[in-house]
């Protein structure tokens, strides 16, 4: 059987439930060959004199059958590729923000040498029959580097956030060498299929590529399969979560503490992407509308920090402060906070707790790969007396969630009638629609996810030869 190598920005502990559902998937796939997982230690290395000599050596640690293999990365480097290119370039126009992107050249060629320093590093810790799954934004380059090298294992891609359309692509100076880089790849798998009609879209108009068949499509002198393979969680391990101690108690204390409230739900990073500010607007609206919910209904909303470094975070960790502060301003009594505004980290193990607490929970991203706490609302529920969810259509999740309560994030009073309806709503409606979603999550979870890409990446029909492709190189 050959053994499994993963490549991500930041590796993970395999052994650490709390680590969340892909690093145990991915985890348990390592562990099933043996493995090693490659990547970033979030270590900065200050350049000083000799000691830019050692800053790219790599740091192996063997965790049960698992090598973690890392690297720490420049000052410059964390900057330009890290905060740069891909938090600054390809985060914000995967997410359709072009007005937030900042195409700085520099950033893109801190991305290139770090893809490239990936490659070396990884090169030498290689098996020819070993299977490599490279992940997510930070590492598209990564194959065509490797390949330039003259690796010539299968290799597949991951796309965690979303694919944008062909002409929102095209913004990103760079997009062409981007996007061929991607047919240095065997197999990419993107999160749902209108990523995939996007993907398949830009390579038709921009690069004139043939569609042998429906997952098959042919440019560069390459041959490559793309298809839509939807993340899912962990159920097992979230029930588990949901039973132990602290996911009990969190249930108990939260239901005491709002008995006589309606308690709404958001979690999320604090992320442009994830629409908080409409999402606070919507319930503000709500309040205003349907004025049975003053004084009754009760909006947490958790916003983890996230990438402070860049400059748009910034920005709307400000405007939530103000949002959340006029509404509470506006609407709140003496007994009676509208909305709970943290900005903190929640541990994992006390979401379920929350969430099961919870009558509605809002997952409004104005665009989001997926949305996995859309998924760990509903396997958090009580089979007997669910919540309900309110969720966006630009979610990936919506392709799979179709019995959730779906929404268009920008209609602030849309979003607003939506909330009343799931407040609202019959027992029995919120059953049926429970039912249904909870038997779709649970047949594709993290571990169908995990075992059809990796099934997919081993039968691929590979065309190129061990060895580099002209058009790899000078990458
Ligand atoms: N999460 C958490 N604590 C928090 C906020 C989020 O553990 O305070 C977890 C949440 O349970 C989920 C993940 O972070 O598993 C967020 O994943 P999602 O796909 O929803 O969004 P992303 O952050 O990847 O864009």
């Amino acid at each position: 059987m050959s053994r499994l190598v993963v490549v991500s920005n930041r590796t993970g502990d395999p052994r650490n439930p709390a680590a969340g559902g892909l690093a145990v998937a991915v985890g348990e796939s390592l562990r099933q060959t043996g493995g090693l997982w490659f990547g970033w230690s979030g270590k900065i290395q200050d350049e000083h004199g000799d000691e830019k000599a050692h800053y790219d050596d790599v740091h192996a640690q063997t965790v049960g059958d698992v090598q973690l293999v890392t690297l720490d990365l420049s000052r410059r480097d964390y900057e330009t590729y890290y905060l740069g290119y891909a938090n600054s370039v390809l985060w914000p126009v995967f997410h359709y923000r072009l007005d937030l992107a900042d195409f700085d050249i520099r950033f893109v060629a801190g991305y290139r040498r770090v893809n490239e320093l990936f490659a070396r590093k990884l090169l030498p810790l290689l098996r020819s029959d070993d299977l490599i799954w490279v992940h997510d934004y930070h590492l598209i380059p990564l194959a065509a580097a490797l390949r330039a090298l003259g690796c010539g294992n299968r290799i597949g891609f991951f796309l965690h956030i979303p694919m944008p359309p062909p002409l929102i692509m095209a913004a990103i100076p760079e997009h062409e060498w981007l996007m061929k880089s991607l047919f240095a790849y065997d197999l990419v798998g993107l999160q749902s299929e209108s990523d995939v009609t996007h993907f398949c879209h830009y390579v038709e108009s921009e690069a004139h590529a043939e569609r042998l068949s429906r997952e098959r499509l042919r440019a560069f002198n390459r041959t490559l399969r793309v298809g839509a393979y939807p993340i899912g969680i962990d159920i097992d391990e979230f029930v588990r979560l949901a039973e132990a101690k602290d996911g009990r108690d969190m249930f108990l204390r939260m239901r005491e503490e709002y008995s006589r409230r309606r308690l709404l739900l958001g979690v999320d990073r604090l992320d442009y992407s994830k629409g908080l500010p409409q999402r606070v607007e919507a319930f503000r609206e709500l309040l205003a509308r349907y004025p049975e919910n003053r004084n009754r209904a009760t909006l947490i909303q958790i916003a983890s920090p996230s990438r402070e470094k860049v400059g748009a975070y910034d920005d709307l960790r400000r405007q939530m402060d103000s949002l959340c502060g006029a509404i509470n301003g506006d609407y709140g009594e003496l007994d009676w906070m509208p909305v709970r505004y943290i900005h903190r980290n929640v541990a994992r193990k006390r979401l379920p707790g929350l969430y099961r607490a919870s009558r509605v929970a809002l997952v409004t991203p104005l665009r989001d790969g997926m949305n996995l706490v859309a998924k760990e609302f509903i396997a958090a529920q009580d089979p007997a007396d669910p919540g309900m969810l309110v969720l966006s259509r630009f979610a990936g999740a919506a392709e799979q969630l179709k019995e959730a309560l779906l929404v268009n994030p920008y209609d602030i009073e849309g979003t607003a009638q939506a909330i009343e309806r799931a407040l609202t709503m019959s027992a029995d409606e919120r059953i049926q629609r429970h039912d249904a979603l909870l038997s779709r999550i649970r047949k594709h979870d993290v571990h169908w996810w995990c075992s059809t890409f990796l099934q997919a990446l081993k039968h691929v029909e590979q065309d190129v030869a061990c060895g580099p492709t002209p058009h790899h190189e000078g990458l």
